[in-house]
């Protein structure tokens, strides 16, 4: 196999942004990514020179830190020695700490015992150090020559399959060194199959055996990597991934741009490095939250930038086995449109309240003069006259009715709609209600209001508010019941409650709608007048629900489409 086939075996490291190629030094490997875990096997000492020699010196030479775990086969002074014998500078490299050699039973066996965790968390540890130190990244050699029973092989099996998990997430070379004399074929096997290849001497020459297993996860994995991975880099959302170090390990471009740094500046740097002070910032709580309880959060959060413009994200902060993902949307666009409908609105709110109270007194200077006008018509007996004043004064009832709804609308905007309690009695009230609708209302199909009950109901609460709703809820009954028909009122006592009803069999609400139509000017269906003209502002359930609300009860309502609705509310008794 030649080194170009090798280097396109290789799938890049976290969706290709680790992709400088280290040498190895070895001719027949030649370049590999970071995050190679790959084996030897041999006989001699000579063997394990011809293959950790050229190895380590290329590591030395391109700056990156070297960790030589030795067994007794041979030792870190047969190592030493013969290092210092080939590579040039070998002592400089010693001295400033760029090569470290261990025997195995120091760095495996700390009190006797190989523990996978505490193994796979000292290399992290040295990589984190080396990254810190300014090296390239890590590559080591080790080896499990002190292995004499079956449970410390199975266990470094194990310890040597964890390393395929998560050495991607890492700047680590990993070269593991076997002794033919060592492992049964069933064991070769075994290391094979963990390793992305092994290095094998046949005829005297050094040959390279890939692992079947490998080679087939390595083929499956490329091919989804490389849909995620076209699909994240074109992602206008930033995409980041982040280990459990807090470093970053992917970004896309949108990310790297939404944070004004270059990409390669920021992987394989933590967060910290990068924002010093960020421990202390709001979005630091969720994502240690999220890294550490494993829960995921969805927050708004905006930057200010050292050019002083300040951006606005969606971020979305999930958990992976890796650490965690954080999704970032610009949302300065959208934010600056919601500032503007908030001053918009503010400004409509403010339109409306002065224009309602401006429009209050010369409604009153019409409605007392269209009386006048109608006593002194009615004296002088004028009666085409008196029926166009008696006209005015119906449409000023309506004026009247549409500027307190806009006025309630605007305290309630405001929270100024005060209410003022005392105790009465509920039914008599209610009847009072229908009483003065069925003798007021003007419609042209007849309509019947029947409420019967014997109950007497104390409550206390606002009753001009109450007597708001409840000719709300009795007009509506009967506006959106355009064929006439009967309206039922019942009242019902509910634990500490009041429950009120209004049923009608007219036109119905939608489902999709029902919630709907207790928001500000929101009509379910718009309805006009005998004059074909808009006769109402949507303000009604708007205006009920608030004093309903205020009053410490619930309204709400049941309705089907074209078969009528009933509306309720409670209110506290007691
Ligand atoms: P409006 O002044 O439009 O009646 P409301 O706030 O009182 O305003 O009601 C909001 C909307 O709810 C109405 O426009 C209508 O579409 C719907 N609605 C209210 N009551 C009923 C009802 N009894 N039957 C059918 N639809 C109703």
């Amino acid at each position: 196999m030649n080194s170009l086939s090798l280097q396109n075996k290789h799938y890049d490291n976290y969706f290709g942004q680790q992709t400088n190629l280290r040498q190895t030094g070895i001719e027949i490997i030649g370049d590999v990514p970071w995050g190679t875990h790959f084996c030897q096997f041999y006989k001699t000492k000579q063997d394990l020179l011809d293959i950790l020699i050229p190895y380590f010196k290329a590591g030395l030479k391109n700056n990156e830190l070297c960790i030589w775990v030795t067994s007794e086969f041979l030792t870190a002074q047969e190592a030493m020695a013969a290092m210092k014998k080939i590579i040039p500078g070998f002592s400089n490299y010693l001295k400033k700490g760029q090569i470290e050699i261990f025997p195995s039973t120091e760095w495996y066996l700390k009190g006797g015992i190989f523990e996978m965790k505490r193994v796979l968390n000292d290399w992290v540890t040295k990589h984190d150090y080396a990254l810190k130190k300014g090296y390239e990244g890590l590559r080591v050699s080790g080896n499990p020559f002190w292995i004499d029973n079956k449970k410390d092989w199975d266990d470094f099996a194990a310890y040597e399959a964890e390393i395929n998990n998560v050495i991607y997430m890492y700047k680590l070379l990993v070269l593991c060194t076997y002794s033919l004399k060592k492992c049964v074929s069933e064991e070769i096997l075994d290391v094979v199959s963990n390793h992305e290849f092994a290095l094998i001497k046949r005829r005297r020459k050094w040959e390279n055996i890939e692992s079947v297993g490998h080679k087939k996860m390595e083929e499956a994995l490329r091919k989804s990597e490389k849909r995620y991975r076209s699909l994240m880099d074109n992602m206008l959302e930033g995409c980041q991934i982040i280990d459990s170090n807090w470093r970053y390990i992917y970004l896309n471009d949108s990310a790297s741009f939404h944070s004004h740094l270059n990409k390669n500046d920021l992987i394989g740097h933590t967060l910290m490095e990068k924002y010093p002070g960020i421990e202390k910032t709001e979005v630091f709580k969720y994502l240690k939250r999220c890294m550490v309880k494993r829960k995921p959060h969805r927050m708004e959060n905006y930057f200010v930038y050292p050019d002083n413009t300040k951006i606005w994200y969606e971020l979305s902060i999930e958990p992976i086995p890796e650490g965690i993902f954080v999704l970032s949307l610009d949302i300065t666009e959208r934010k600056k449109v919601e500032e503007k409908l908030k001053e918009l609105n503010y400004q409509k709110d403010e339109f409306i309240s002065i224009a309602s109270h401006e429009l209050k007194t010369p409604i009153s200077s019409i409605k007392i003069m269209s009386q006048l006008a109608s006593k002194k018509l009615t004296k002088s007996n004028d009666k085409s006259t008196l029926d166009l004043v008696n006209r005015i004064e119906g449409q000023v009832e309506k004026l009247t009715s549409l500027v307190g709804d806009l006025l309630d609308a605007s305290r309630i905007q405001s929270g100024k709609l005060d209410l003022k309690k005392d105790k009465f009695e509920l039914v008599e009230l209610i009847k009072e209600v229908i009483s003065d609708i069925t003798t007021t209302y003007e419609t042209e199909k007849p309509f019947s209001i029947e409420f019967k009950t014997k109950q007497k109901i104390i409550i206390n609460a606002d009753r001009f508010r109450l007597t708001q709703v409840l000719s709300n809820l009795f007009t509506n009954a009967i506006k959106y019941s355009p064929e006439g028909g009967k309206i039922n009122v019942n009242v019902k006592k509910k634990n500490n409650a009041i429950e009120v009803s209004v049923t009608d069999y007219g036109i119905g609400i939608p489902k999709e709608k029902q919630d709907l139509i207790f928001n500000r000017f929101y009509q379910a269906e718009r309805q006009k007048d005998k004059e074909n003209r808009f006769s109402s502002l949507g303000l009604g359930l708007y205006i009920s629900s608030n004093i309903i609300k205020q009053h410490g009860g619930k309204i709400w309502v049941e309705s089907d489409r074209g078969k009528g609705s009933t509306f309720f509310f409670t209110l506290p008794i007691n």
